[in-house]
């Protein structure tokens, strides 16, 4: 209890330097409260906090140490993240062995060194981190720090994005990023298995049963009937959903597999060019120069498809029979909706592809045949049988100009 601000001041000092080092536990500060309800209850409270108690902090307390190694571990977006493994120091309660260096920028900035004397630093519950490093201790054995050229946990290429300072890996089926990558593959835009949650993810991976996304559709009942929680009926609701995932359109699949930069957006566009083997054959150029894409897009997509991981990946997809045909456009109006369009005869501004295309943007269908359900049968120049059966059936006819007119 203290019956002054002076003597609020001089625990706050004194705590700190015989108590806190001594402590079981890391601490990060004092609370100062007033002591009568009667006090307390006039204060009240902000919207956040009440009025009657203040924190005061403790700085960050500091050790020095020397980094004897530095790691690099992958998180579960491939970022690519070093660790400075420290000779171990005690530092505000705890021994610190270990300690973040963020990203390959910061390793720059500090000028640090594997073999370097360093001050760290750690407030509360915090990470640690290096805040200095002593250059003037720098032994001749010291090493630069470069960046892996291979993922530490699967092996695969590791790519740096050049907008961002962070190093990647890039494969697929990296064991660091697939339970993310699953998530993200049974999610509703992309392959749609609701039954595929956390839960079910975690233990496909740790119990070695999945292995990539391709491994989903190895599954048998059987496997997941080992899982936890897994009764019948689940079991085979998932293994139903993952069955009718096969037929998604080819948009679903692309965005599924997680290519950086590509979005549910892109992957549509890609989609309506591309079948899943043309785009993985796509030159970098040829998809720079889509409207929607653009060269950093470019990069990450072939880059993707040029890994051996990726290839290897396809191939498995492949064998199990996912949808890798090109999408149809989709409408983008319905002014031709429930009307259907024959086409005879040549056509002197488009191919009959491109203009059955058109048709299917505006929300119609393009037949082979006439019918008395035809709308309109176009005829080009030297149009024959299909004209004369729509004069036949009292088809409306039009001219290719009207019908551009008409496409308007
Ligand atoms: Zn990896």
């Amino acid at each position: 209890m203290a019956a002054s601000v002076e003597e609020i001041i001089e625990f706050y000092h004194d705590f700190k330097k015989n108590r806190l080092a001594s402590l079981a536990f890391a601490v990060d500060g004092i609370v100062v409260k007033v002591d009568a309800f009667a006090q307390q209850k006039r204060l009240g409270f902000t919207a956040k906090s009440p009025r009657w108690a203040v924190a005061f902090k403790y700085p960050a307390q500091q050790a020095s140490t020397i980094v004897e190694k530095v790691e690099f571990s992958v998180g579960r977006t491939g970022t690519i993240t070093p660790v400075a493994k420290v000779k171990p120091v005690f530092c505000a309660g705890v021994t610190i062995s270990s300690v973040t260096l963020h990203n390959f920028a910061e390793i720059e900035r500090l000028g640090l060194m594997e073999g370097d004397a360093v001050l760290i630093e750690r407030a509360g519950e915090v990470i640690p981190k290096v805040v200095k490093v002593n250059r003037d201790k720098r032994p001749d054995s010291a090493k630069s720090i470069k960046p892996p050229k291979v993922c530490p946990a699967c092996g695969g290429a590791v790519v740096k994005e050049e907008e961002f300072v962070a190093y990647r890996c890039d494969n697929p089926s990296c064991p660091a990023q697939l339970k993310r990558l699953l998530l993200h593959f049974a999610s509703r835009p992309a392959m749609d298995m609701q039954g595929l949650g956390e839960a079910v993810v975690d233990g496909l991976v740790d119990s070695g049963r999945v292995k990539d996304v391709a491994g989903l559709y190895g599954l048998a009942k059987d496997d997941l009937l080992k899982l936890p929680l897994f009764a019948d009926k689940r079991a085979q609701n998932l293994l139903d959903q993952i069955e009718a995932s096969k037929k998604r359109p080819l948009e679903s699949l692309i965005y599924g597999l997680g290519i950086r930069q590509v979005g549910e957006k892109t992957a549509e566009t890609l989609a309506q060019l591309y079948d899943l083997e043309g785009l993985a054959a796509a030159s970098e150029e040829a998809l720079t120069r889509i409207q929607e894409v653009g060269p950093i897009v470019a990069a990450s997509i072939h880059r993707f498809f040029h890994s051996p991981e990726t290839k290897k990946l396809i191939e498995r997809l492949k064998g199990v029979k996912l949808n890798f045909e090109k999408s149809a456009k989709k409408a983008t109006s319905a002014k031709f909706a429930g009307q259907t369009f024959v086409f005879t005869g040549e056509l002197q501004t488009m191919t009959r592809e491109e203009a059955e295309e058109k048709v299917k943007a505006l929300g119609g269908k393009a037949s082979g045949s006439v019918s008395a359900k035809t709308a309109y049968v176009v005829a080009g120049a030297d149009a024959g049988s299909k004209l004369r059966k729509a004069r036949e059936l009292r088809v409306k006819v039009l001219t290719e100009q009207e019908f551009l007119e008409l496409a308007k």
